[in-house]
């Protein structure tokens, strides 16, 4: 397992090193080095360094690294699950279901690094052609969070090296295990040296100023929260910095009237459940009408109390450790502060002692509005609210400053199309539980982010436009 410095093809230790911890027995797992500002800074050198020769590389080839890095990923799944469950605490089905989506990464930008598209044709006027042409921007700088080391990794790496770019990817502090590992898949697979580098941390806010502030980065790549999200935006300002960003979400689960119950719970399992709750996209209010209201929370409760909880690594497992005791802790008071308000929470199944466990809960008679409503909240935790009214769900539903994502159970595709459209999110899940695909443009609308990742749109995040009037 890698646990130093990626720059410029060399592995290089800095700093004393800082603890990985595993927090499903908060042991200490590995130490990886810490990279300051002069290790920041040479990995941006490193990557300056490689643009010309990489942006100048022929598109085939360059997909060709990333078809291998896609093999590599897919024959070496075992291996990188167990890193992620490991470090992060989620259940290895988890951690190998985000691995193969990880891997998907790079396979589809393999197939997009041949397709960017120019533009040729006359101007209306006449009296030119306008030729667009679309050019990699540089150096790009990536960060990502804990939630999903691997596949936040990969989703910036595919097409930042699709569009010719060069990388220097900043994971988060708790899960740096698995972007090194990655770092070192890039290296198999032959990216030449200097076009991913891979910077540990444990002070990535002055690391990650002094990068920005460097005239050789070109573009900010950040997923995380929206607070974090807000600072590097000042910061990048002062540039007047490309960058695109993958924020927070505070995702509504409706429920119409007419829906198919069991269908909606089981739904219900994926959106709130996969990675633990602690998902971006992970449902975090249900609004229930009021007729299905019972049926549905009884069954979802049951299904929720069936949960094995454990290690991660154990591949029994289904819902693991949360990532670390300070997060699993923050979830708790949020709970106890509902119940203090009138909520009547069902705490479902037993927590192991010894790690940053957290049984699922599931919160009755929550009032629309209230801190649980309004908070992104991360963990196993469920508040139901009931509605008579379709048109007061989608306003309860849109009354957040988030729009990432929105689940909507109807009884038919034309319903849930119809009210899905009226819902303000980047993204919307009609009759099912999840809607992540590589192949799908991923973003937010209102403070989740700025542009989209995945899809045909992944690679322009990291593309130029250039124009050319050519007399004729
Ligand atoms: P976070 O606290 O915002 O951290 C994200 C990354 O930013 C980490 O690498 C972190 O490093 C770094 N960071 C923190 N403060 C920084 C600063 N001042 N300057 C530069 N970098 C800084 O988020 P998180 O807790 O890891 O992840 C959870 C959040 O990510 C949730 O809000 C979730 O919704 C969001 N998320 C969004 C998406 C999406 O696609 N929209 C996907 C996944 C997660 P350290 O670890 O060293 O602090």
């Amino acid at each position: 397992m890698p646990t130093r410095l990626l720059i410029g093809g060399e592995w290089l230790t800095a700093g004393d090193p800082f603890p990985v911890v595993d927090p499903s027995d908060l042991s200490v797992i590995a130490e990886v080095s810490d990279a300051g500002t002069d290790e920041g800074l040479a990995a941006v050198a490193a990557a300056h360094d490689a643009f010309p020769a990489w942006s100048a590389t022929p598109a085939r080839q360059r997909a060709e690294v990333l078809r291998r890095a896609f093999e590599i990923m897919t024959a070496e799944a075992d291996q990188c699950a167990r890193l992620i469950s490991l470090e992060n605490g989620k259940a290895y089905r988890d951690a190998l279901a985000e691995t193969t989506y990880a891997a998907e990464f790079f396979r589809w930008f393999s197939e997009e690094a041949a397709r960017v598209e120019g533009g040729f044709r006359p101007s209306p006027s006449g009296d030119k052609v306008i030729v667009t042409d679309h050019r990699p921007i540089g150096v790009a700088y990536c960060i990502t969070p804990w939630n999903f080391p691997a596949a936040m990794a990969t989703r910036k790496i595919g097409p930042a090296l699709a569009a010719g770019c060069t990388v220097v990817l900043k994971p988060a502090s708790e899960t740096p295990l698995t972007a090194l590992w990655i770092g070192e898949v890039m290296t198999r697979a032959g990216a030449p040296r200097g076009v991913v580098n891979v910077i540990t941390t444990s002070r990535s806010g002055a690391v990650s100023a002094a990068v920005l502030a460097d005239p050789r980065v070109m573009t900010l790549s950040f997923t995380g929260s929206t607070d974090v999200g807000k600072v590097l935006l000042k910061q990048t300002a002062d540039r007047v910095l490309r960058s695109s960003m993958e924020l927070g979400g505070n995702a509504p689960f409706v429920v119409l009237e007419g829906a198919d119950v069991d269908a909606a719970v089981s739904g219900a399992m994926v959106a709130k459940m996969r990675n633990g709750g602690a998902a971006c996209t992970a449902a975090n209010r249900f609004y229930v009408h009021a007729s299905l209201a019972d049926p549905f929370t009884d069954r979802f409760e049951r299904a929720l109390a069936a949960l094995r909880i454990g290690p991660g690594i154990d591949p029994a497992t289904e819902l693991g450790a949360m990532v670390s005791v300070r997060e699993r802790d923050k979830v708790v008071q949020l709970v106890a502060d509902a119940e203090a308000a009138g909520a009547r929470p069902t705490r479902l199944g037993e927590a192991p002692p010894g790690g940053a466990f957290l049984a699922p809960v599931v919160v009755r008679d929550v009032e629309h509005g209230s801190l649980l409503t309004r908070t992104e909240v991360f963990g196993p935790v469920a508040p139901v609210v009931t509605f008579e009214d379709t048109d007061d769900a989608v306003r309860m539903a849109n009354d957040t400053e988030y729009g990432l994502i929105s689940y909507v159970y109807a009884p038919d595709a034309g319903a849930g199309l119809s009210v899905g459209r009226r819902l303000e999110s980047g993204m919307v899940a009609v009759n099912r539980g999840v809607a992540s695909d590589p192949a799908a443009p991923f973003g937010g609308m209102k403070e989740s982010g700025l542009g989209r990742e995945g899809g045909f749109a992944g690679v322009h995040e990291f593309l130029e436009v250039q124009y050319l009037a050519v007399d004729l």
